[in-house]
Formats: structure tokens, C-alpha cells, sequence
């Protein structure tokens, strides 16, 4: 049997891609290489936007069902001395990970989707160097499955997309300094006065609190660049700065996500890169699931007509990257080129952004005049003119990156010349780990 499209990975990205293509009438695989009870255990509380499930077309979780954890209508964050807050209307859903990817994978069986548990991508399947298929381990035997589509949906493991040989394919790998490093303290308080009821967070330190899902305590959330280490750090250097009421804490989670460019194509012959394999994730915080979920969405209509065509070839793919390159992956590469300077202010600094409303304001606060508070505040001596330098001449290199990728090329040709000057843009733009502990807290 061909199937019209065959997945590694069942994850978010891999069950949500073959939920749409299933409803289209396409018939699907998913190879996923843990056991149905252990798949997105790494993980139990994620948020989720409110507006994901209308957008997508998933029936929002309830009160009482397994996947609610808990539901939240605003968003606060706060200085870097905890001298200002902004509040920002944000509706938003606490969920159960593992509870909301077994709802998308019973949804994709509906649809029609072939989902096999415990089997492990292993090799592509070649015939005169075309790819037609997977080679699969399970319960230690080989077996092979053959699509018009292959497509990556293995997490930052990026297991098939590193294995293809194709001009168009990015092989690189999501390096230990390519991930975004989030550790997570579930702790008690001594006082159940203290119970966290709402989630704050603090973006000088990249670190964030939320509610416990029904214990009196709290989420204690750091996410960084760089190690698991400097996100120890990190904390500690927050927790030192605005300490938490005393507690105990009742386990720790691990997990990374990619913080990287995605790959310039996201496609090559019968081939495509999903989710966080294709480095999809929100360029700010890292999330995943909604950046994945648009990606399908938008670039849908596109993989059904080479489907459908019975083309799933670079050229016949192409409008995938061209719509999603054009469009949104030109803002998020914008953004995710000028965090690089936004990590460079320090503690002063980021505390006179927040008073004058820059890039972190209210919803009831007026846009502030940003360059006439900046200079403002060099003449005061609460931002430095490095600092000033240093964002003006990130976000122009940005800005840059942005009109490149309105520019990608409509067909592969004119791509290898595209790349490289991608490349040279990315180069100048450069990484957050170009940044020695790039948060060093001051006078501490
Ligand atoms: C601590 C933490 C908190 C987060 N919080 C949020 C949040 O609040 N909101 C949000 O949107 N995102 C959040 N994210 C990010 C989000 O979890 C990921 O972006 C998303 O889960 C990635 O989905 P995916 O399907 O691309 O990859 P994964 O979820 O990694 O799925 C990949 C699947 O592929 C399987 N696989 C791997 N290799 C193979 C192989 N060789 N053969 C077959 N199968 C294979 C894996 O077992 C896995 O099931 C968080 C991440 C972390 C680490």
C-alpha cells in the first residue's frame, strides 16, 4: 500500500498534520516511536491560547475532562526590580499534555489517519534516489512504509529531515546551543495563603510563575539559552532578586525547546519539515504547539493540491515555502533576530523600558514615542548609549532579515542565491549564544 503521506513522529506537530490531511480524505501514517502511554510524557502543563482552538478547528477543553488544568483571561509581567507591572488581556488555557495528544490522535484515527505506536523511524527508502518511504524498527524487526509524502515530525531530533540529500533540505543539526533550556520547580508553599492563583512572569530573567493545578502551590517556570545550567542560574538569580514565599518544592521538570532559525526550504522532493523539527516555535518563548499548528493551516492547501496532483515534487511543493516564508515566517524571523538585543539590556535598563511602556506595555497604556523616550533616557543615564546603539542597529539588521524573507523565491530557481545571502544576513545578525551569559544581573 502508498499512502498519500507518511509521518515520523506523533507528536503535536505530526498528529494535528495528519488530522487535516485525514480530513481531506488523504490517507495517512504515523510512526511514533514510544508506546501510546508514554508519548508527550516528558511534559504535563503547557498553555495553549484560547483563540488555538477556534482557529484550528479543536473543541476547547472543559472543566472536569482530563486535559483542563486551568483557565486564565490576562497575562502580567513585571520588571526586572519588580517595580512595574503590565497587564495585558490574554486569554489562555492551562492544559495536560499528554491528555490534549491523545484527544489529537484519537481526532486523527477519526479522520482516518493509521497511527503505529512504538515504531522507530530508521532509514529513507530510496528507488534511483528518489525517496518513496521509511524503514521502521519495531519490537525489534524491520518494516518498511511507503508515501508520496515523507514528512519530519520528530521533534528537535530532526531524525529524517538530517538524512536527506537535497539542495533544497537544511540538514543541520538542533544543537545543544540551538535549544531554548525550560525548567520547571512544582513547589508547596509552607503557607497555603501563598498558593500561586494566576501566572506572572518576568522577562529579564525569562522566568515566569503559574498555578500548581490543584495543590497550594506554584509553578516556578526559567527558560534560557544556552544550558540547563545558566537556567539554574538563572532562577537562582531571580529567586535572589524577588524571592518566592517559602516552600518546598515537589519535583522539578526538564525539557528544551529549538531556539534556531527554521531551515531556509521547508520542503525538498517528497519531502517536508513539521513542527519543532523545522525549528516552528514561538521566537520569544519557545512555544511550539500554536507556531505548528499555523504552519499546517497555511501551507494545507498547498501539500493537497501536489497530493492530489500526484506531484510531491521540490517544484510542485514549493508554494509551501513561499506562502509561509512571505508571510508569517518573515515577522518571526524578524523577532527572533532582534531578542538577540533585547537580551543585551541590563537590569536598569529594562526596568526604564518597563516605566515608559517600551515594547512591554498595558492594554489601556498609549504607545510611547519610542525613540524620543530612548534618548530621553540615555540623557537621564537610565539606558546607556550602547544599549541604544545596540538596539537600534539590531533591529535595523532585523528589519533586514524581515525583507528577505518577503523576497523568497517562487520557484527553486534563484534559491541557492537567495540562501546565501540569508546566510550573511543571519551571520550578522547573530545568535543569542554569541552572547557569553548574556543576563548577567547587575550589581549582584
Ligand atoms: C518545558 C517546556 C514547556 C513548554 N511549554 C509550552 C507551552 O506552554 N505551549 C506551547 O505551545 N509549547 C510549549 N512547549 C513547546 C512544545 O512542547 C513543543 O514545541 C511541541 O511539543 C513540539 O511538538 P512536535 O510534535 O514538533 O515535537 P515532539 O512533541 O517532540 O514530538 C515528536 C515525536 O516524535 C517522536 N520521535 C522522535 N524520534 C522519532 C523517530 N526516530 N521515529 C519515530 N518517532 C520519533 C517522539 O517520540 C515524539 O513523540 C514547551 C516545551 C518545553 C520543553
Amino acid at each position: 500500500m502508498i499512502y498519500d503521506a507518511v509521518i515520523a513522529g506523533g507528536g503535536t506537530a505530526g498528529l494535528y498534520f495528519a488530522l487535516q490531511l485525514g480530513k481531506r480524505g488523504f490517507k495517512t501514517l504515523v510512526l511514533e516511536k514510544d508506546p501510546p502511554d508514554r508519548v508527550s510524557r516528558r511534559l504535563d502543563i503547557i498553555h495553549l491560547p484560547y483563540s488555538l482552538y477556534e482557529r484550528f478547528g479543536i473543541e476547547a477543553p472543559k472543566e472536569g475532562d482530563g486535559e483542563f488544568g486551568k483557565e486564565f483571561l490576562y497575562s502580567r509581567s513585571r520588571s526586572a526590580i519588580d517595580t512595574y507591572e503590565k497587564v495585558n488581556s490574554n486569554h489562555v488555557y492551562a492544559v495536560h499534555l499528554p491528555a490534549f495528544n491523545a484527544r489529537l490522535a484519537n481526532l486523527a484515527r477519526d479522520a482516518g489517519a493509521e497511527i503505529i505506536y512504538g515504531a522507530r523511524y530508521k532509514r529513507l527508502i530510496r528507488e534511483c534516489s528518489e525517496i518513496k518511504g521509511i524503514v521502521y524498527e519495531k519490537d525489534g524487526a524491520e518494516y518498511e512504509a511507503f508515501g508520496k509524502l515523507i514528512a519530519d515530525a520528530s521533534g528537535i531530533s530532526s531524525a529524517v529531515r538530517r538524512d536527506i540529500d537535497s539542495p533544497y533540505m537544511e540538514t543541520f543539526e538542533i544543537g545543544p546551543l540551538d535549544q531554548f533550556y525550560v525548567m520547571l520547580k512544582y513547589v508547596i508553599y509552607d503557607d497555603p495563603a501563598n498558593e500561586t492563583l494566576e501566572p506572572v512572569s518576568w522577562p529579564y530573567y525569562k522566568t515566569w510563575i503559574g498555578p500548581f493545578h490543584g495543590k497550594s502551590g506554584g509553578i516556578i517556570g526559567c527558560g534560557a539559552s544556552t544550558s540547563f545550567d545558566y537556567c539554574k542560574y538563572m532562577m537562582e538569580k531571580f529567586e535572589g532578586r524577588i524571592p518566592r514565599p517559602s516552600y518546598k518544592v515537589d519535583h522539578f521538570e526538564y525539557g528544551s525547546t529549538p531556539y534556531t532559525r527554521t531551515p531556509y526550504s521547508f520542503v525538498a522532493d517528497n519531502f517536508m519539515a513539521l513542527g519543532d523539527s523545522a525549528g516552528l516555535t514561538n521566537p520569544m518563548s519557545g512555544e511550539g504547539i500554536e507556531y505548528h499548528f499555523e504552519f499546517i493551516k497555511e501551507t494545507l492547501d498547498a501539500v493537497c493540491k501536489a497530493l492530489e496532483d500526484n506531484d510531491t515534487s521540490v517544484e510542485k511543493l514549493w508554494p509551501v515555502n513561499v506562502i509561509y516564508n512571505r508571510s508569517v515566517n518573515a515577522a518571526n524571523q524578524e523577532i527572533r533576530a532582534s531578542v538577540v538585543c533585547l537580551m543585551k539590556m541590563n537590569e536598569r535598563e529594562n526596568e526604564y523600558i518597563f516605566k515608559k511602556g517600551i515594547i512591554f506595555r498595558s492594554d489601556d497604556e498609549p504607545e510611547p514615542n519610542t525613540v524620543k523616550e530612548l534618548i530621553k533616557g540615555v540623557l537621564s543615564g537610565d539606558f546607556s548609549l550602547k544599549a541604544l546603539t545596540d538596539t537600534a542597529s539590531g533591529l535595523i539588521k532585523a528589519g533586514k532579515i524581515r525583507r528577505h524573507y518577503e523576497k523568497f523565491p517562487g520557484s527553486p530557481v534563484g534559491y541557492a542565491a537567495w540562501a546565501k545571502k540569508a546566510d550573511e544576513l543571519w551571520q550578522k545578525a547573530g545568535k543569542i549564544t554569541d552572547m557569553d551569559r548574556p543576563l548577567e544581573v547587575s550589581g549582584s
